[in-house]
């Protein structure tokens, strides 16, 4: 259903949204393309708020995906500070904040995520701050400095990056995770081990299996936390990274079927042929682990931009790529390829107790998922063998003699 000048209403500005717009244009698309976002800036890249930013390593100007001037020489009209507030699919109508009403040929959701609120006493207290904005970065960095004392809650990645950089700013970082081990949503329990060790090693504290009773104060500013068990946690500033909701209310509304996230096909596209929806918010097919998931990294926000684009610029269809992810934490870069979906065997490549080694999740005699700590050969080929689904030798993948190129020949 290509349309070389249909109208498309993009809502949100972040990842997705910003990359959607880059990639109508360079594809070609000659319609009009509005992007619609509520924060007060272009589209940026989330990834250094917790990381280089964070410590002071990279500029505001650098997390931009498109200097501004690249919306208004390429026909983007971009509204910033704005909201979109409803949608008439019926009429193909978007309502806005400012009560303006846009009509559109194509609309695409990505509204990303917002970051969960932990619903307990004192959580408004003054120095009680997430991490999703750049806005609330900025907040973040100004509670952080030598000997201030951070309590962060939530040791998934948001968490265990606050708190590298944290330690790189000479502040002390305690994490409350209420799980018996860091990093359970996404890592094996062999590699949580080793993140928590590197951690302890680099002066982060950890508080495993405990839940927050609430936050507690002076004169508004938060001064502790309180565990389940009555314990306190003194603190200046607390974190609370406790993971992500879909923004999929609006599609909710407009009668689109949402299963945390809006429901779409392989082209990124809902059962109303002219709503597209990309990103964080999505819940999306996985062909190969024949499964739908919600996916919440930049390279899935990409593809879904990249494959939504070119079905309206009508591109020929993509191959569904292998999703993956990074985490940087001190001198650590951890890339993840795949999902460990239905994995029967575990094979450790190198030792980890040098920081450079691998963790393949093994189904038969094809590879599911890797996760490699400072090993990018490891994780580049293992993404190379689960996307083309060849068998392989576990007694050549566990020997690191026999390189990863010599694995996959
Ligand atoms: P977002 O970037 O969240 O953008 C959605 C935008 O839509 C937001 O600006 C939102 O305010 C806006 N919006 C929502 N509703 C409306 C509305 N009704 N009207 C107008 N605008 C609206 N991923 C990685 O792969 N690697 C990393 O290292 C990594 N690090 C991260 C570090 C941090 C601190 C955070 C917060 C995230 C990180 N991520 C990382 C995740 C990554 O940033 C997200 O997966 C990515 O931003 C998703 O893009 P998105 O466009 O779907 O959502
Ligand atoms: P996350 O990765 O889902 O981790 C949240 C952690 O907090 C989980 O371990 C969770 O445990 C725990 N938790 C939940 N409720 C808790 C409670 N009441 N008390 C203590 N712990 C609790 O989410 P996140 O770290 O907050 O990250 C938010 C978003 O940013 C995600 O989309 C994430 O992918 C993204 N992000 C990505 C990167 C990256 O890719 N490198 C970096 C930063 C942020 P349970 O399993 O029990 O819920």
């Amino acid at each position: 259903m290509s349309d070389p000048k249909a109208k498309v209403v993009i809502l949100g500005a972040g990842h997705a949204g910003g990359s959607m717009a880059a990639f109508l244009r360079q594809f070609g698309h000659e319609g009009p393309i509005v992007l619609i976002g509520d924060e007060p800036i272009p589209p940026y890249q989330r990834p250094p708020l917790s990381k280089a930013w964070l410590k002071g390593e990279a500029d505001a100007a650098s997390l931009a995906l498109k200097d501004r001037a690249w919306y208004a020489d390429n026909g983007c009209d971009l509204r910033l500070g704005v909201t979109a507030t409803a949608v008439n699919r019926g009429d193909r109508t978007v309502t806005l904040s400012t009560g303006e009403t846009l009509s559109y040929d194509i609309l695409v959701f990505a509204t990303g995520a917002r970051a969960r609120k932990l619903p307990v006493p004192g959580a408004d207290l003054n120095g009680v701050l997430e991490l999703r904005t750049a806005a609330d970065a900025e907040q973040l960095k100004a509670a952080l400095g030598p000997d201030r004392r951070l309590a962060i809650v939530g040791g998934g990645y948001v968490g265990l990056e606050a708190a590298a950089s944290a330690r790189a700013l000479g502040a002390h970082a305690m994490v409350l995770e209420r799980e018996s081990r860091i990093l359970a949503r996404v890592a094996c329990p062999q590699l949580s081990d080793f993140f928590t060790a590197y951690h302890q090693a680099r002066g982060v504290r950890f508080e495993l299996g405990v839940e927050i009773a609430g936050f507690e104060g002076e004169d508004g500013q938060v001064r502790r936390v309180r565990l389940a068990d009555g314990r306190a946690v003194d603190c200046d500033a607390v974190l609370v990274g406790i993971g992500a909701i879909p923004n999929d209310d609006l599609a909710r509304a407009s009668g689109l079927e949402c299963v945390n996230g809006i429901v779409v096909d392989l082209d990124a596209r809902t059962a109303d042929p002219a709503v597209f929806s990309i990103g964080d918010v999505t819940h999306r097919p996985l062909p190969l682990y024949d499964r739908m998931v919600r996916l919440e990294s930049v390279p899935n926000a990409l593809e879904q931009a990249k494959v939504a684009a070119g079905v309206i610029a009508g591109r020929p269809p993509l191959t569904p790529e292998v999703p993956w992810f990074w985490s940087d934490q001190f001198d650590l870069k951890l890339q993840i390829a795949g999902m460990p979906f239905d994995a029967d065997a575990i094979l450790v490549r190198g030792d980890p107790a040098t920081a450079k080694f691998a963790i393949f999740h093994l189904k038969g005699d094809q590879i599911q998922a890797v996760e490699a700590v400072n090993s990018p050969p490891e994780f580049m080929m293992g993404k190379q063998l689960i996307g083309n689904r060849k068998p392989v030798s576990r007694e050549r993948l566990a020997d690191t003699t026999v390189s990863m190129k010599e694995v996959a020949a």
